[in-house]
């Protein structure tokens, strides 16, 4: 199948000031773009071009001579997840039933955002931060690249894009104030709670 490319689900200018129109432009309508098309164009005509996105995701993780592939195909399948994980006037505490896993399993919200903004920081050069489940635990985890959970078979909740691209030109190099304003006020706990099962 043909992988297409979602639309936002807000306008471009919906995150402002703290994600700005200009990022968003460039962020989905570039980059998220290209590793869409680049994706299509390397599964035409091979057994993947049937596949969808995760089934792509998963038969080439760990698999060298197809990395073009996987990378393209996490790449999309992030940022798909990625947009989600935001919403205009979102962030600060938790809502519905996350919250009181966030309780249970970090000791209170405080230790939830001190790892999650602590991943983001020290994952070097490119990469995600992410709050996952794994063994019906929540956890935190960042990944490289374009490195995924769901290639590691762990659930997501949410995830935070740490590649230059996705802050440079609202924060420039202060990753540190792009996390802040992604915890406090842009973080969707009802998409964050769609997925907690
Ligand atoms: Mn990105």
């Amino acid at each position: 199948m043909t992988i297409h490319l979602i639309d936002l689900p807000y306008a471009k200018d919906a995150l402002a000031p703290h994600i700005s129109a200009k990022t968003l432009d460039f962020h989905h309508g570039k980059h998220h773009s290209a590793y869409v098309s680049n994706l299509n164009k390397l599964i035409e005509g091979t057994d993947l071009a049937k596949a969808t996105i995760e089934e792509i995701i998963k038969k080439t993780a760990n698999d060298s001579l197809k990395a073009g592939i996987f990378n393209n195909a996490a790449q999309a399948w992030n940022h798909t997840f990625y947009w989600q994980s935001m919403m205009p006037n979102g962030g600060g505490l938790p809502t519905g039933a996350i919250a009181e896993k966030i309780n249970a399993d970090f000791k209170g919200y405080d230790n939830f955002v001190e790892q999650l903004k602590n991943a983001g920081l020290t994952q070097f050069g490119s990469g995600w931060a992410w709050l996952v489940v794994k063994d019906k635990r929540l956890e935190i985890m960042k990944t490289s690249n374009a490195d995924t959970p769901i290639a590691h078979g762990l659930q997501p909740l949410l995830t935070v894009d740490v590649w230059e691209h996705a802050y440079y030109l609202d924060y420039q190099n202060g990753r540190g104030s792009y996390l802040d304003a992604f915890i406090n006020h842009l973080i969707n706990w009802d998409f964050v709670n769609s997925h907690l099962v």
